[in-house]
């Protein structure tokens, strides 16, 4: 069994929209391929502090990445760190403040846009700075980086729903097609990556709101997603995931030892 993961988040999906409009992941789920869990952000629900709760496990609290202009290097040991260090291959085709938190602040798109280095945290990376970035590139971003370079963990991080939600709110048939849209594209790879036994972690930072915005304890900017499949799951419906523990969850697939909080009922087998 291969204990690779392909940890996938949607910026910016509510989990109201992903549990009523993403037909692919909700068939996946009816064939109890996939689980669905609904899990409630950390506060305040933002881009830059939820990827660091997402990639390392602590709260914008903790870590102090408390707003997007927080521009810096991560002070946590982040996933990335966790898996270099135990001689496994990183890869994310991502935002490029993924880039700043893991491997180089601020961020320079002539050095860092393409990224190939084996010493960084990150080290094979594709990062992108404009909230249009197209998903379906971004995917091919991802694919390349797969086939290139065989990461044990990838980080996939697609930007348009968030960015149909700022420009058109919650309550849009923008924000829910746009929703559809990457459904379809995820109907695109996840076959054949669970065909070849990838463990997939799908989820979003944040949700969204009807001001064209997030932040807060709106049920539909604060509840967001949680799909898993792969053979590593317990599948176990009464388990009960919160955000801090993705990261420690990423890592306990990946037998990578931490001191992350976990779910570890979400497992079968216990590391
Ligand atoms: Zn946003």
């Amino acid at each position: 069994m291969s204990r690779r993961v392909i940890y996938i988040v949607l910026d910016g999906l509510s989990d109201l929209v992903a549990r009523e409009h993403m037909g692919y992941l909700l068939a996946l789920t009816e064939a109890n391929i996939a689980t669905h869990y609904t899990i409630s952000c950390e506060l305040p629900g933002i881009s830059r502090p939820l990827y660091e709760c997402l990639l390392t496990g602590a709260t914008p609290v903790e870590s102090g990445v408390l707003h997007n202009q927080v521009v810096r290097l991560s002070k946590q040991t982040s996933l990335f760190d966790l898996a270099r260090s135990q001689g496994k291959t990183t890869a994310a085709a991502a935002y490029h403040w993924v880039s700043e938190l893991y491997n180089n602040a601020p961020y320079d798109p002539v050095r860092d846009r393409i990224t190939c280095a084996p010493e960084l945290p990150i080290q094979y990376g594709m990062f992108y700075h404009k909230d249009h970035y197209p998903d379906d590139h971004l995917f091919l971003d991802a694919e390349y980086l797969r086939r290139t370079y065989d990461p044990d963990l990838l980080l996939i991080h697609p930007m348009n729903i968030d960015d149909a939600g700022h420009k058109f709110a919650f309550d849009s048939k923008q924000y829910r097609n746009q929703a559809r849209m990457t459904d379809g594209i995820l109907s695109n790879w996840l076959p054949s990556w669970l065909e070849q036994g990838y463990q997939i972690v799908i989820t979003a930072d944040h949700g969204m709101n009807n001001d064209f915005s997030h932040g807060g304890i709106l049920p539909e900017e604060r509840q967001v997603p949680l799909f898993v499949m792969g053979e590593v799951f317990s599948h176990d419906k009464f388990a009960s995931p919160k955000q801090t523990q993705l990261c420690g969850l990423v890592a306990d697939i990946l037998k990578l030892p931490h001191d992350k909080p976990n779910c570890r009922t979400m497992l079968k087998d216990v590391p």
